[in-house]
C-alpha cells in the first residue's frame, strides 16, 4: 500500500458527519445545506437525463456548459475566457484540484500552501512529490503578510494555493493581498492554483475578485470553481478549471486519466443555472447572510465568541475569547457527544502549528436547525465552564 494513503485517516468533515449520524447529533459541521437548490436547476437536469444523450459527453465537458462558464464569469467577473482553448470541466472543484496539481507539480518542485488549507490540498500535493511549503494565518484576522510570503517562495516554487474566499476561516483576501501573492507569482514564475468554490457566498455587498485579474496573473493562475457551491447542491460534483491555453493542454490530460468525463444531464443543468439571473445570487447571498447572522447572534446571547463572516457557509467561534480553555478537537468531542451539535476543529485544516482555539460551524440550515444548535450551544457552556 502507499503508506500516504495507508496511514491517513478520513477526513474531518467525513468523520463528524458520521458522529452526528451516530449520536443523533445537529450536523453543523460538514458544510452543507439543508435546501435542494434552485427546482429550476433540478428540473433541467431531470429534463437532461431523459431528453439528451446519456452516453460518454466530450472529455473537456459539455460545450454548453463551457460556453456557460466563460459568459458566467465576463458578465459576473470581467474575465474574458475562450470556452474552446480554457474551460474544462472536471468531476467537483476536486477533481480540478487533483488534475491541476498533478499536471503542474513534478517531483521536488516546491508549493506554497496557506494553513489553513482545505483538507483535500496537502495530500493531493504530496501524491505529486511536491515540497510543501507552509505560511501559516492566524486569528482572528487570517490576513497574509509580506514576510510569510517571502519566506514561502523562493525559485523552486512551482504552485502556489489560494483559497478565496477562505474556508474554514470565512474571511476574504483583500486586493492588496491577492496583489502581493501574485506579484511572488510573478516573480517566480510559479502558477496559483485559485480554489474559488465560495466566489458567489459573499455577504454585505461584498464583491469576488479574482486574482487571474491581477497584473500578470492571466497566463499564471489556474481558476476552479464549482456549481455545487454556486447552486447549494454539493453531492452533483461538477465543477471546472479555467487557465490560458499554455496550461489546459496538461490540465486536459490529467483530468482525461482522472474521471474523463462528468454527468452529463449534470452538466446540462448547471449550464443553465450559470445563466441565471443576478436576483437569484442577490437573493440566494441574502438568504445565507440572514442565517449566519441568526447563529451569530444567539451563539452571542450563549455567551460564545463569535469571529466575522465575510462568505462561505461557515462562521468560527473563538474558544479562548469564549473563555473555553480546551483544544478545538476537545471541544468538538465533546459537542458532538454530550451537546448534541457537531462542528470542526480548524486544527484540522493545518499540516504544523495548528490553531486550536477556533470552532467551526455551518449556518446553512433551515431556521429550526439553527435553533435548535443555538439551545444546545447554550446548554454546552456549562460543559466547558466545569472543564
Ligand atoms: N475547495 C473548497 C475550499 C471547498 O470548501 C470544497 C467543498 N466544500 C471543495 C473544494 C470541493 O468542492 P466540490 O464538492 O465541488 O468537489
Ligand atoms: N467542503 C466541505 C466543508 O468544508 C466538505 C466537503 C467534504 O466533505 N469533502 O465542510
Amino acid at each position: 500500500m502507499n503508506p500516504l494513503y495507508a496511514n491517513m485517516p478520513t477526513t474531518i468533515f467525513e468523520k463528524m458527519s458520521g458522529l452526528a449520524r451516530e449520536t443523533g447529533a445537529i450536523n453543523l459541521g460538514q458544510g452543507f445545506p439543508d435546501s435542494n437548490g434552485p427546482a429550476d436547476v433540478l428540473e433541467a437536469a431531470q429534463r437532461a437525463l431523459v431528453v439528451q444523450s446519456n452516453q460518454y459527453p466530450p472529455m473537456a465537458g459539455l460545450p454548453v456548459l463551457r460556453q456557460a462558464v466563460a459568459d458566467h464569469y465576463r458578465r459576473h467577473q470581467g474575465i474574458d475566457l475562450d470556452w474552446q482553448s480554457e474551460v474544462i470541466v472536471t468531476s467537483g472543484a476536486t477533481e480540478a484540484l487533483a488534475a491541476a496539481i498533478f499536471a503542474l507539480v513534478t517531483p521536488g518542485d516546491e508549493v506554497v500552501l496557506i494553513q489553513p488549507m482545505y483538507d483535500a490540498y496537502l495530500p493531493l500535493v504530496l501524491r505529486a512529490g511536491g515540497v510543501p511549503k507552509l505560511v501559516r494565518l492566524e486569528p482572528p484576522a487570517w490576513r497574509l503578510t509580506e514576510e510569510a510570503l517571502a519566506a514561502a517562495f523562493s525559485d523552486r516554487t512551482a504552485v502556489a494555493i489560494l483559497n478565496n474566499p477562505l474556508n474554514p476561516t470565512a474571511t476574504i483576501f483583500s486586493d492588496a493581498e491577492l496583489e502581493l501573492l501574485a506579484r511572488f507569482a510573478v516573480k517566480h514564475d510559479a502558477i496559483v492554483i485559485s480554489d474559488e468554490v465560495w466566489e458567489h457566498v459573499v455577504f454585505d455587498g461584498r464583491a469576488h475578485s479574482p486574482i487571474m485579474a491581477m497584473p500578470g496573473m492571466r497566463e499564471h493562475t489556474v481558476k476552479i470553481g464549482s456549481g455545487g457551491k454556486i447552486f447549494s447542491l454539493t453531492g452533483w460534483k461538477v465543477g471546472w478549471m479555467c487557465a490560458a491555453s499554455e496550461l489546459t493542454h496538461a490540465l486536459a490530460r490529467a483530468h482525461q486519466f482522472l474521471t474523463f468525463t462528468t454527468p452529463p444531464n449534470l452538466q446540462a443543468a448547471v449550464a443553465h443555472g450559470l445563466g441565471k439571473n443576478e436576483a437569484y445570487f442577490t437573493g440566494m447571498r441574502a438568504d445565507f447572510a440572514r442565517s449566519r447572522d441568526r447563529l451569530t447572534a444567539g451563539l452571542a446571547e450563549a455567551g460564545w465568541a463569535v469571529l466575522p463572516s465575510a462568505g462561505t457557509y461557515f462562521l468560527s467561534i473563538d474558544l479562548a475569547a469564549s473563555g473555553v480553555a480546551v483544544d478545538d478537537v476537545t471541544v468538538c468531542d465533546r459537542l458532538v457527544r454530550e451537546a448534541g451539535v457537531a462542528a470542526i476543529p480548524v486544527s484540522a485544516f493545518y499540516a504544523e502549528a495548528p490553531v486550536t482555539s477556533v470552532v467551526r460551524l455551518c449556518f446553512a440550515k433551515v431556521d429550526a436547525t439553527i435553533d435548535e444548535g443555538i439551545a444546545r450551544m447554550a446548554k454546552a457552556r456549562a460543559l466547558f465552564a466545569r472543564s
